[in-house]
């Protein structure tokens, strides 16, 4: 018989046609809020409801490497939680709007909306060759008034609670994009994120949302929500939280109060300069006819082109000007000099600090520089030349009342005294700052407000949702945004009065229209309202959300910010947006991250046309730990496509060798010899991949499959047909959430079933020969219970087995667990207080 040819392209199409033709991952609202019972891995438990969400990909150009990945983790997902009986949303959309399609439509002349069209064109085209199981009756683009509208409301809702406010501001503004950048889009170096031009700073009317009012919360709720702990640690520092006092210092000649923070009350003593950051608002004002006037311009003008990363860079020569003023220190009444000084952060605290040489580093290194006195108000233990010293000590030079005492203790006390004498208070200072949102750019949401001369800024009313954005021929940035050159747009009345008025020209944040789409898609054509609640409440949480890393401080915090905001108004009744996190690594190829620089560009297009879909996502799961980096190699997708071959011909030729026995694909219920040895292969497969599933590790878990293969393979004379068949159809089970085509067809062909419509399979006990031993069971060092543990067994399965035993039990309830010793193989010992 001639050998079988495994065909991607004929199996693929086929399954596709069907999945489209029935609909197959539509779901409905049912309009049945969900009960949640939230077990430790998210997936059992008795939640009947899944939402499976990947990071909605920007349309630009077609799919890449990246995509393929996070959407092959996502299905597997989607289809493990149907297959565990949930009903799965798992929707797609687009965030259409932005700066690339602009830049693109500056340069090309193709209209932002056409090039958007047809990129999104590819994606469908794409992801539906990929065979992603995604329920399309839900798909959107932000692009679309349909969508935008609510954005509008979003945004009019948030003005109306105080959330939303304008101001002139400092801000950094790209000279090569022409337009205001958050701080979140400038890299460590100061560059623009998107195309790599320095950044500078600028004074602009501009539109924020009040993020600062949630910080506190935004950092204590991660504690509630399965995120990796890396995401949650750069949220925290992005976040920024820290103690101490804030303290009024005031500038008698002008008879202006500056409040500082600092987190270091207990060295005011030892303030003998005061410096701020040359953003502040009041540099040039107080150098005003002084002799310092120009320096002070000169240095300002200059310091404004560095990087916060060079002026902060702790090693560099510190540089300054005095302003030619002097504030009073509150604590002792002494007159110490202004300087304007770049290592001053404008973003951090109030912009201005009180310098204290003895006690800080960069104090310290300034005032060498500058000559300035310097003055220890702390012993330290290392002798009085140890300068500056930034522990703790005694107190010295702080006289009348706290001298002698401990700095931790006069630390309260200063605070105290300042906050008795109105001169400062305990104060919490956060590193993050509230969001920019203005856009000076086209391509983007139309901020809806008008500008009445009669009765000032005016929301535009619900009623008249959308504020379309109008189609215009001139894009290009001219420092203002396009939107100002279309007049009859921009002229138009006043909703409050009728009288003639202007509207906001500025457009929104692409990161506003991505902070809420997960929401949408749970009633994605309502033109009633954004949402339904009862619809919301049916699916969120998202229970599992997948994407990069690179997402960890915007999109992430941005979303996590319009959730609680959200809820606080009345419209959501959940606090997070995203119960569990996942983040994939990246796709290099010969080490190096894929660019067309560089020529290394791998596109999933070309994968899936020479190898098929199953290849391609099979590979990209199979190829490490899909948190890790991994590096393409064209010699793996080989060997996985020659796997998806050897398992299909050896299925189809056992289905055809004989018609599937009452027993179905059961296997043959008493097996002996090589047929117990196979059922005993193909149970242990199906315990590992399960395990493997809901621990992300689809790398070995695929492994298993292969495992399985080989013994199916090897064993195919001496086993019996109902043990192959039942070995090889599990195989296709088990495959199905990382290759569904031929995995469907593998199943079709051996059981006569579809099987995504088949429950996940079960791994039998009685299959399962699992060495075992005695684990020793320990609670602080003491000798507790023994229970058995199977050789296998990971850290946290023995550590759970340690927990439930009984004697254990009995030593650890009630009491906190600090610390946990894994010895596997031997002993687990809890550490309780
Ligand atoms: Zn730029
Ligand atoms: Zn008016």
């Amino acid at each position: 018989m001639a050998e079988r040819r495994y065909d991607p392209r004929e199996i693929e199409p086929r399954w596709q046609e069907l999945w489209a033709k029935e609909r197959t991952w539509q779901v409905a609202n049912e309009g049945v809020a969900r009960a949640r019972g939230s077990s430790p891995s998210g997936i059992a438990g008795g939640d009947s409801n899944s939402y499976v969400l990947e990071m909605l990909p920007y349309p630009s150009g077609e799919p890449h490497i990246g995509h393929l990945k996070t959407y092959s983790v996502g299905d597997a997902i989607a289809h493990f939680h149907r297959r565990l009986g949930r009903r799965v949303l798992h929707p797609m959309g687009y965030d259409a709007f932005g700066l690339p399609a602009e830049n693109h439509a500056i340069k090309t002349g193709v209209h932002p909306r056409d090039s958007t069209a047809e990129s999104i064109a590819e994606f469908q085209r794409q992801f539906r060759s990929w065979g992603i199981s995604i329920d399309w009756s839900r798909e959107l683009a932000t692009d679309e008034p349909s969508y935008y509208r609510w954005t509008q409301w979003i945004f009019l809702e948030l003005f109306r609670a105080g959330l939303v406010y304008r101001k002139e501001a400092a801000v950094k503004w790209c000279p090569k994009d022409q337009t205001v950048l958050a701080n979140e889009q400038v890299d460590a170096e100061g560059r623009c994120e998107r195309c790599g031009a320095i950044v500078e700073v600028r004074q602009l009317e501009q539109w924020f949302f009040r993020i600062t009012d949630y910080a506190e919360r935004l950092l204590s709720d991660l504690d509630a929500i399965e995120w990796p702990e890396h995401v949650k640690t750069m949220q925290r520092n992005w976040i920024g939280r820290s103690e101490g006092a804030e303290v009024t210092f005031r500038c008698e000649e002008l008879g202006i109060d500056y409040p500082v923070f600092t987190t270091r009350p207990d060295t005011l003593f030892g303030a003998t300069f005061f410096v701020m950051a040359p953003e502040h608002p009041d540099v040039v004002r107080l150098a005003e006819g002084s002799e310092h006037e120009q320096a002070v311009r000169d240095y300002v003008n200059h310091a404004l082109t560095e990087t916060s990363e060079e002026r902060g860079n702790a090693e560099r020569p510190k540089t300054g000007v005095p302003l030619g003023r002097s504030v009073v220190n509150p604590v002792n009444g002494e007159r110490i000099p202004m300087y304007v000084a770049d290592y001053v952060l404008m973003e951090y605290g109030t912009g201005a600090i009180m310098a204290v040489p003895a006690h800080d580093e960069r104090d310290y290194a300034f005032a060498q520089a500058m000559k300035l006195p310097i003055r220890r108000v702390i012993a330290g233990s290392e002798g009085e030349d140890g300068l500056p010293y930034t522990g703790e000590g005694r107190i010295v030079g702080s006289r009348p009342n706290f001298d002698g005492m401990d700095s931790r203790a006069a630390l309260a006390a200063i605070v105290a005294w300042l906050d008795r004498e109105d001169k400062g208070h305990a104060s919490v200072n956060y590193r993050l700052r509230d969001w920019l949102v203005s856009r000076q750019r086209y391509w983007g949401t139309p901020i809806p407000i008008v500008y009445c001369p009669e009765c000032g800024v005016v929301a535009v009313p619900d009623e008249d949702l959308p504020v379309e954005l109008p189609n215009i021929e001139d894009y290009t940035p001219k420092g203002r945004s396009p939107l100002a050159a279309a007049e009859h747009w921009v002229a138009t009345t006043c909703p409050s009065c009728d009288g003639p008025a202007r509207r906001e020209t500025d457009t929104m944040d692409t990161f506003v229209d991505s902070s809420w789409y997960f929401l949408r898609y749970c009633d994605a054509r309502n033109s009633r309202a954004a949402w339904d609640r009862a619809a919301v409440r049916e699916w969120m949480p998202v229970d599992q959300y997948i994407g990069g890393v690179e997402h960890a401080i915007l999109h992430l915090m941005y979303a996590r910010f319009f959730c609680k905001a959200l809820a606080d108004l009345g419209h959501l009744d959940f606090p997070e947006p995203f119960e569990a996190l996942f983040t994939q690594g990246m796709v290099t190829k010969d080490g190096a991250k894929m660019s067309k620089s560089k020529g290394n560009v791998v596109s999933p297009a070309s994968i899936v046309e020479r190898y098929g879909a199953d290849t391609a996502r099979c590979y990209i799961l199979f190829v490490g730990p899909p948190d890790q980096d991994a590096d393409w190699s064209d010699a793996g997708v080989e060997g996985v496509h020659r796997f998806l071959g050897r398992l299909w011909r050896l299925a189809a030729d056992i289905a055809d060798a004989a018609p599937p026995s009452a027993n179905g694909v059961q296997g043959p219920l008493e097996a002996t010899g090589d047929d117990l040895v196979l059922m005993r292969k193909a149970h242990w497969a199906i315990d590992k991949v399960t395990g493997d599933l809901r621990r992300f590790a689809f790398n070995t878990a695929i492994a298993a499959v292969m495992e399985l293969l080989n013994d199916a393979s090897r064993l195919r004379e001496s086993a019996g047909d109902d043990a192959l068949r039942f070995a090889l159809a599990s195989a296709g089970s088990l495959l199905f959430p990382f290759a569904p085509h031929v995995s469907a067809d593998i199943y079709e062909r051996l059981a006569g079933e579809r099987v995504w419509e088949q429950p996940w399979p079960h791994a039998e006990e009685s299959f399962l020969e699992r060495e075992v031993y005695e684990l020793v069971c320990q609670v602080n060092g003491k000798l507790r219970d023994r229970v058995q543990a199977a050789a296998d067994a990971s850290a946290d399965e023995l550590k759970q087995l340690c927990l439930v035993a009984p004697n254990v039990k009995a030593h650890v309830d009630g009491r906190e667990i600090v610390k946990e010793i894994v010895v596997p193989g031997k002993l687990v010992n809890l550490v309780v207080r």
